[in-house]
């Protein structure tokens, strides 16, 4: 048998998400995030989702492509433990892995069936914008939801609960583009709830501004202490 294998990509992502920085760690934690899954090749065809809308989330198997070719290693420091432990990759679900795929599960919306294009409304998504599918499942809870599973050192969802503070100018901007984006507030109060700086900076004030990118908005923000993030700006990419 052949150590290696050949899969066709199904379906493309359409994500608020356009770069790795600030996506959530896994899905389901950042509601307000939607987006798309766009079939493509042989698979955009409307047969292959057909008795699927009855479902009400999917699994979704994908490529991590913004860090593919960065490779993987052996052992990682997953974010939850500090940043400062190395566990073997397998034991966490860190993007850098010898078969660079991962796995989540999203709500599944309406399925949309354009003359020459199947789109696959999506959300609670923790995936990158352009993230190539590689498998849809429909998930099914009595075989998925494992009753007393133990969750290792990721037992628990983390909870960060941290104050998210707009200012008037940011809430202007949100005002102007609230009819085209009306779930953007939401969604930045919650990706920038869960802290998104790195490991060793968590529950700590930092004077660093910080930039992130939604849809097509460019938001800077700051930590001010240890419990509060300013919204500085956000403005609008033409
Ligand atoms: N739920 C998936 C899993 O368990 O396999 C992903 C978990 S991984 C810890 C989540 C991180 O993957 C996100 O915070 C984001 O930075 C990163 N990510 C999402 N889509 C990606 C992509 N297409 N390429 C590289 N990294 C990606």
């Amino acid at each position: 048998m052949s150590d290696s294998i050949n899969l066709n990509v199904i379906g493309t992502i359409d994500s608020p998400y356009k770069e790795k920085f600030a996506i959530p760690r896994q899905p389901g934690i950042v509601t307000a995030a939607q987006g798309q899954l766009r079939l493509t090749g042989s698979a955009n065809n409307a047969e292959l989702v057909r008795g699927l809308a009855q479902f009400s989330h999917i699994w979704l198997l994908f490529v991590f492509h913004g860090t593919q070719a960065q490779g993987w290693k052996p052992m990682v420091r997953p974010p939850r433990l500090g940043g400062n432990k190395k566990l073997g990759v397998f034991a966490t679900r860190s993007t850098f892995r010898p078969n660079p795929i991962g796995m989540s599960v999203v709500k599944l919306g309406k399925i949309e069936q354009q003359p020459s294009q199947v789109i696959l409304h999506i959300s609670e998504l923790d995936l990158l914008d352009g993230t190539p599918i590689l498998d849809i499942k429909p998930y099914v809870p009595y075989a998925d939801i494992i009753e007393n599973a133990h969750g290792g050192y990721a037992q628990e969802q983390p909870n960060n609960n941290i104050k998210v503070i707009f200012s008037n100018a940011a809430l202007v901007t949100l005002d102007n583009n609230s009819e085209h984006y009306p779930t953007l507030q939401s969604l930045i109060e919650q990706v920038l709830s869960q802290d998104p700086r790195p490991a060793y900076k968590q529950n700590k004030a930092d004077d660093k501004i910080y930039g992130m990118t939604l849809y097509k908005f460019n938001i800077n923000w700051q930590m001010t202490d240890s419990s509060t993030l300013h919204v500085i700006a956000i403005e609008h990419i033409d």
